[in-house]
Protein backbone atom coordinates (compact mmCIF):
# COMPACT_ATOMS: atom_id res chain seq x y z
CA UNK A 1 0.00 0.00 0.00
CA UNK A 2 1.25 3.23 -0.50
CA UNK A 3 -0.51 6.04 1.43
CA UNK A 4 -1.84 8.99 0.85
CA UNK A 5 -0.28 12.78 1.23
CA UNK A 6 -1.97 14.50 4.02
CA UNK A 7 -0.83 18.28 2.27
CA UNK A 8 -0.45 20.65 4.62
CA UNK A 9 0.50 23.58 2.23
CA UNK A 10 -2.62 22.76 0.11
CA UNK A 11 -5.09 22.66 2.97
CA UNK A 12 -3.07 25.99 4.49
CA UNK A 13 -3.54 27.71 1.48
CA UNK A 14 -7.72 26.72 0.90
CA UNK A 15 -7.52 27.70 5.02
CA UNK A 16 -5.60 30.67 4.27
CA UNK A 17 -7.77 31.86 1.50
CA UNK A 18 -10.57 32.09 3.81
CA UNK A 19 -9.21 33.68 6.51
CA UNK A 20 -7.72 36.56 4.70
CA UNK A 21 -11.96 37.15 3.36
CA UNK A 22 -12.70 37.07 6.97
CA UNK A 23 -9.46 39.33 7.75
CA UNK A 24 -11.20 41.78 4.86
CA UNK A 25 -14.71 41.88 6.68
CA UNK A 26 -13.18 42.79 9.99
CA UNK A 27 -10.78 45.29 8.47
CA UNK A 28 -14.09 46.65 6.92
CA UNK A 29 -15.97 46.98 10.36
CA UNK A 30 -13.15 49.07 11.32
CA UNK A 31 -10.97 46.37 13.35
CA UNK A 32 -8.30 45.06 11.13
CA UNK A 33 -6.73 42.22 12.94
CA UNK A 34 -3.24 42.78 14.33
CA UNK A 35 -0.49 40.48 15.51
CA UNK A 36 2.38 41.52 17.78
CA UNK A 37 5.02 39.01 17.80
CA UNK A 38 8.23 39.71 20.37
CA UNK A 39 11.44 38.02 19.09
CA UNK A 40 14.09 38.05 22.00
CA UNK A 41 18.08 36.95 21.28
CA UNK A 42 19.95 35.49 17.88
CA UNK A 43 18.14 31.95 17.75
CA UNK A 44 18.21 31.81 14.10
CA UNK A 45 15.62 28.93 13.82
CA UNK A 46 13.71 31.41 15.65
CA UNK A 47 14.01 34.11 13.44
CA UNK A 48 13.20 32.16 10.56
CA UNK A 49 9.97 31.06 12.40
CA UNK A 50 9.15 34.40 13.17
CA UNK A 51 9.95 36.38 9.15
CA UNK A 52 7.27 33.23 8.29
CA UNK A 53 4.78 34.34 10.42
CA UNK A 54 4.91 37.35 10.03
CA UNK A 55 4.59 37.44 5.97
CA UNK A 56 1.92 34.99 6.35
CA UNK A 57 0.69 37.62 8.44
CA UNK A 58 0.73 40.09 5.78
CA UNK A 59 -0.47 37.94 2.96
CA UNK A 60 -3.79 37.33 4.65
CA UNK A 61 -4.42 41.22 5.91
CA UNK A 62 -3.44 40.85 9.84
CA UNK A 63 -1.46 43.87 10.74
CA UNK A 64 1.78 42.35 12.31
CA UNK A 65 4.13 44.39 14.77
CA UNK A 66 7.29 42.77 14.92
CA UNK A 67 9.45 43.78 18.60
CA UNK A 68 13.30 42.44 18.33
CA UNK A 69 15.36 42.39 21.67
CA UNK A 70 18.95 41.31 21.86
CA UNK A 71 20.26 37.75 23.64
CA UNK A 72 21.10 39.88 26.97
CA UNK A 73 18.19 42.36 26.98
CA UNK A 74 16.20 42.38 30.46
CA UNK A 75 13.28 40.21 30.64
CA UNK A 76 11.64 43.45 32.92
CA UNK A 77 11.63 45.32 29.65
CA UNK A 78 9.88 42.63 27.66
CA UNK A 79 7.57 42.38 30.25
CA UNK A 80 6.56 45.95 29.81
CA UNK A 81 6.55 45.82 26.37
CA UNK A 82 3.98 42.69 27.05
CA UNK A 83 1.74 44.88 29.60
CA UNK A 84 1.92 47.94 26.80
CA UNK A 85 0.57 45.45 24.37
CA UNK A 86 -2.19 44.24 26.60
CA UNK A 87 -3.99 47.67 26.55
CA UNK A 88 -3.39 48.40 22.68
CA UNK A 89 -6.68 47.63 21.10
CA UNK A 90 -5.65 47.71 17.90
CA UNK A 91 -3.79 44.17 18.56
CA UNK A 92 -5.26 41.59 19.09
CA UNK A 93 -2.82 38.69 19.20
CA UNK A 94 0.46 38.94 21.00
CA UNK A 95 3.01 36.02 20.26
CA UNK A 96 6.71 35.56 22.21
CA UNK A 97 9.44 33.54 19.86
CA UNK A 98 10.18 30.57 21.65
CA UNK A 99 13.13 29.48 23.22
CA UNK A 100 13.95 32.35 25.33
CA UNK A 101 17.48 33.21 26.60
CA UNK A 102 18.34 31.68 30.02
CA UNK A 103 17.75 34.80 31.97
CA UNK A 104 14.01 34.67 31.17
CA UNK A 105 11.53 33.09 33.34
CA UNK A 106 9.34 31.47 30.62
CA UNK A 107 6.21 30.58 32.42
CA UNK A 108 6.24 34.40 33.82
CA UNK A 109 6.80 36.04 29.99
CA UNK A 110 3.81 33.27 28.60
CA UNK A 111 1.21 34.17 31.57
CA UNK A 112 2.31 38.12 31.45
CA UNK A 113 0.18 37.64 28.02
CA UNK A 114 -3.35 38.70 28.09
CA UNK A 115 -5.36 35.02 27.81
CA UNK A 116 -7.47 37.12 25.43
CA UNK A 117 -4.24 37.92 23.17
CA UNK A 118 -2.50 34.45 23.33
CA UNK A 119 -2.93 33.31 20.40
CA UNK A 120 -0.45 30.61 20.58
CA UNK A 121 -2.85 28.83 23.69
CA UNK A 122 -0.02 28.74 25.92
CA UNK A 123 -1.12 30.37 28.94
CA UNK A 124 -2.34 28.39 31.57
CA UNK A 125 -5.54 29.71 31.90
CA UNK A 126 -6.07 28.99 27.91
CA UNK A 127 -4.58 25.25 28.58
CA UNK A 128 -6.72 24.74 31.77
CA UNK A 129 -9.97 25.89 29.57
CA UNK A 130 -8.87 22.96 26.89
CA UNK A 131 -8.70 20.45 29.68
CA UNK A 132 -11.93 21.32 30.36
CA UNK A 133 -13.26 21.47 26.83
CA UNK A 134 -14.27 25.19 27.49
CA UNK A 135 -14.04 27.25 24.62
CA UNK A 136 -9.92 28.64 24.35
CA UNK A 137 -7.00 29.47 21.99
CA UNK A 138 -6.23 26.39 20.91
CA UNK A 139 -1.88 25.66 20.71
CA UNK A 140 -1.47 26.07 17.03
CA UNK A 141 0.50 22.72 16.11
CA UNK A 142 -1.92 20.00 17.54
CA UNK A 143 -4.95 22.68 16.31
CA UNK A 144 -3.24 22.75 12.64
CA UNK A 145 -2.69 18.63 13.05
CA UNK A 146 -7.37 18.37 14.40
CA UNK A 147 -7.39 20.49 10.59
CA UNK A 148 -6.11 18.07 9.15
CA UNK A 149 -7.81 14.95 10.25
CA UNK A 150 -10.83 16.51 9.77
CA UNK A 151 -10.28 17.93 6.53
CA UNK A 152 -8.36 14.53 5.64
CA UNK A 153 -11.76 12.84 6.34
CA UNK A 154 -9.91 10.43 8.94
CA UNK A 155 -11.99 9.45 11.58
CA UNK A 156 -11.13 10.04 14.98
CA UNK A 157 -13.90 9.33 17.64
CA UNK A 158 -13.38 5.62 18.54
CA UNK A 159 -9.81 5.59 16.89
CA UNK A 160 -6.97 4.19 19.33
CA UNK A 161 -4.44 7.30 19.01
CA UNK A 162 -0.92 7.36 20.08
CA UNK A 163 0.89 10.55 20.82
CA UNK A 164 4.93 10.32 21.10
CA UNK A 165 6.02 13.41 22.97
CA UNK A 166 4.84 15.15 25.89
CA UNK A 167 5.54 18.49 25.40
CA UNK A 168 3.25 21.60 26.84
CA UNK A 169 3.60 22.82 23.06
CA UNK A 170 2.71 19.82 20.81
CA UNK A 171 2.22 16.08 22.95
CA UNK A 172 -0.25 16.98 26.15
CA UNK A 173 -1.85 19.08 23.98
CA UNK A 174 -2.36 16.93 21.07
CA UNK A 175 -3.87 14.37 23.64
CA UNK A 176 -5.85 16.85 25.28
CA UNK A 177 -7.40 17.68 21.64
CA UNK A 178 -8.12 13.91 20.56
CA UNK A 179 -9.68 12.66 23.73
CA UNK A 180 -12.33 15.54 23.33
CA UNK A 181 -12.52 14.27 19.27
CA UNK A 182 -13.44 11.13 20.68
CA UNK A 183 -10.08 8.72 20.29
CA UNK A 184 -8.52 6.58 22.94
CA UNK A 185 -5.41 7.99 23.86
CA UNK A 186 -1.81 6.65 24.77
CA UNK A 187 1.09 9.53 25.27
CA UNK A 188 4.57 8.32 25.58
CA UNK A 189 7.85 9.59 25.76
CA UNK A 190 11.32 9.29 26.36
CA UNK A 191 10.62 6.84 29.74
CA UNK A 192 8.17 4.46 27.82
CA UNK A 193 9.29 1.01 27.61
CA UNK A 194 8.29 -0.87 24.09
CA UNK A 195 7.24 2.24 22.38
CA UNK A 196 6.86 -0.12 19.02
CA UNK A 197 4.20 -1.81 21.16
CA UNK A 198 2.16 0.76 21.33
CA UNK A 199 3.14 2.62 18.40
CA UNK A 200 2.42 -0.74 15.95
CA UNK A 201 -1.74 -0.46 17.94
CA UNK A 202 -2.10 3.33 17.02
CA UNK A 203 -4.81 3.85 13.72
CA UNK A 204 -3.96 7.27 14.64
CA UNK A 205 0.14 7.92 15.28
CA UNK A 206 1.12 11.71 16.29
CA UNK A 207 5.02 11.84 16.73
CA UNK A 208 6.31 14.76 18.21
CA UNK A 209 10.08 13.62 19.39
CA UNK A 210 12.59 15.97 17.85
CA UNK A 211 14.67 12.87 16.33
CA UNK A 212 15.09 12.21 13.17
CA UNK A 213 13.86 9.40 11.03
CA UNK A 214 13.03 7.80 14.64
CA UNK A 215 10.19 5.73 13.88
CA UNK A 216 10.25 3.12 11.17
CA UNK A 217 7.64 1.28 9.15
CA UNK A 218 7.75 -1.92 11.49
CA UNK A 219 6.23 0.35 14.23
CA UNK A 220 3.66 1.57 11.94
CA UNK A 221 0.43 -0.25 11.86
CA UNK A 222 -0.70 -1.22 8.19
CA UNK A 223 -3.58 1.50 7.10
CA UNK A 224 -2.77 4.32 9.93
CA UNK A 225 -2.58 7.75 9.57
CA UNK A 226 0.74 8.83 10.48
CA UNK A 227 1.55 12.95 11.88
CA UNK A 228 4.63 14.09 11.64
CA UNK A 229 5.36 17.06 13.62
CA UNK A 230 9.08 16.64 13.70
CA UNK A 231 11.47 18.77 12.26
CA UNK A 232 15.09 18.03 12.01
CA UNK A 233 17.51 17.68 9.50
CA UNK A 234 18.54 14.42 8.07
CA UNK A 235 21.64 12.72 9.69
CA UNK A 236 25.35 12.74 8.08
CA UNK A 237 26.57 9.87 6.37
CA UNK A 238 22.37 9.61 4.81
CA UNK A 239 21.86 10.74 1.08
CA UNK A 240 19.98 13.64 2.03
CA UNK A 241 21.85 14.61 4.59
CA UNK A 242 21.57 18.22 5.61
CA UNK A 243 18.01 18.57 4.34
CA UNK A 244 15.02 18.78 6.59
CA UNK A 245 13.03 15.74 7.97
CA UNK A 246 10.43 14.40 10.15
CA UNK A 247 10.54 12.35 13.23
CA UNK A 248 9.48 9.47 10.41
CA UNK A 249 11.16 8.02 8.26
CA UNK A 250 8.80 9.50 5.51
CA UNK A 251 9.71 6.90 2.62
CA UNK A 252 9.53 3.71 4.49
CA UNK A 253 6.44 4.61 6.27
CA UNK A 254 4.43 5.25 3.59
CA UNK A 255 5.10 1.97 2.53
CA UNK A 256 2.19 0.86 5.36
CA UNK A 257 0.59 4.10 6.11
CA UNK A 258 -2.92 4.50 4.74
CA UNK A 259 -2.18 7.96 5.25
CA UNK A 260 1.27 10.20 5.81
CA UNK A 261 1.80 14.02 6.59
CA UNK A 262 5.12 14.82 4.98
CA UNK A 263 7.79 17.01 5.80
CA UNK A 264 8.11 19.81 4.32
CA UNK A 265 4.77 20.36 3.27
CA UNK A 266 2.86 18.48 6.70
CA UNK A 267 2.02 19.92 9.69
CA UNK A 268 4.86 22.92 9.74
CA UNK A 269 2.44 25.39 7.52
CA UNK A 270 -0.56 24.46 9.25
CA UNK A 271 1.05 25.61 12.58
CA UNK A 272 1.34 29.14 11.44
CA UNK A 273 -2.25 28.56 9.65
CA UNK A 274 -3.52 28.37 12.89
CA UNK A 275 -1.94 31.18 14.55
CA UNK A 276 -3.76 33.57 11.73
CA UNK A 277 -7.00 31.44 12.74
CA UNK A 278 -6.50 32.37 15.93
CA UNK A 279 -5.59 36.17 15.60
CA UNK A 280 -8.34 36.54 13.33
CA UNK A 281 -10.94 34.94 16.09
CA UNK A 282 -9.78 37.20 18.43
CA UNK A 283 -10.30 40.19 16.60
CA UNK A 284 -14.07 39.08 16.23
CA UNK A 285 -14.58 39.05 19.52
CA UNK A 286 -13.20 42.04 20.07
CA UNK A 287 -15.61 43.19 17.22
CA UNK A 288 -18.37 41.65 18.93
CA UNK A 289 -17.29 43.31 22.62
CA UNK A 290 -16.84 39.51 23.39
CA UNK A 291 -13.49 40.25 25.20
P1 LIG B 1 10.39 18.63 23.16
O1 LIG B 1 11.85 18.40 23.08
O2 LIG B 1 9.84 19.66 24.06
O3 LIG B 1 9.67 17.24 23.53
C1 LIG B 1 10.07 16.04 22.93
C2 LIG B 1 9.27 14.91 23.51
O4 LIG B 1 9.69 13.71 22.88
C3 LIG B 1 9.48 14.72 25.02
O5 LIG B 1 8.24 14.49 25.64
C4 LIG B 1 10.39 13.51 25.09
O6 LIG B 1 10.16 12.69 26.24
C5 LIG B 1 9.99 12.73 23.87
N1 LIG B 1 11.06 11.89 23.38
C6 LIG B 1 12.35 12.21 23.15
N2 LIG B 1 13.03 11.14 22.70
C7 LIG B 1 12.17 10.11 22.66
C8 LIG B 1 12.27 8.75 22.30
N3 LIG B 1 13.42 8.22 21.86
N4 LIG B 1 11.16 7.98 22.37
C9 LIG B 1 9.99 8.51 22.80
N5 LIG B 1 9.83 9.80 23.15
C10 LIG B 1 10.91 10.58 23.09
O7 LIG B 1 9.92 18.88 21.66
P2 LIG B 1 8.62 19.61 21.03
O8 LIG B 1 7.39 18.91 21.45
O9 LIG B 1 8.73 21.06 21.22
O10 LIG B 1 8.89 19.33 19.47
C11 LIG B 1 8.98 18.02 18.97
C12 LIG B 1 9.37 18.11 17.50
O11 LIG B 1 8.36 18.80 16.79
C13 LIG B 1 10.68 18.87 17.22
O12 LIG B 1 11.30 18.29 16.10
C14 LIG B 1 10.19 20.26 16.86
O13 LIG B 1 11.11 20.94 16.02
C15 LIG B 1 8.93 19.92 16.12
N6 LIG B 1 7.94 20.99 16.11
C16 LIG B 1 7.34 21.23 14.92
C17 LIG B 1 6.37 22.19 14.82
C18 LIG B 1 5.73 22.38 13.51
O14 LIG B 1 5.08 23.39 13.32
N7 LIG B 1 5.85 21.43 12.58
C19 LIG B 1 5.97 23.00 15.98
C20 LIG B 1 6.58 22.60 17.22
C21 LIG B 1 7.55 21.63 17.26
P3 LIG B 1 10.43 13.22 27.76
O15 LIG B 1 9.31 14.14 28.07
O16 LIG B 1 10.40 11.97 28.56
O17 LIG B 1 11.77 13.90 27.73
Amino acid sequence: MTARILDGNALSAKLRGELAGQAAELAARGVPPGLAVILVGDNPASAVYVRNKVAACEKAGIRSLKFDYPQDAEPAAVLARIAALNDDPAVHGILVQLPLPPQFDEKQVLEAISVGKDVDGFHAENVGRLSQGQPAFFPCTPHGVMKMLEYGDIPVSGADAVVVGRSNIVGKPMAMLLTQAGATVTVCHSKTRDLAAHTRRADILVVAIGRALAIGAEMVKPGATVIDVGMNRFPDGHPKAGKLCGDVDFEAAREVAGAITPVPGGVGPMTITMLLANTIESARRAAEGRR
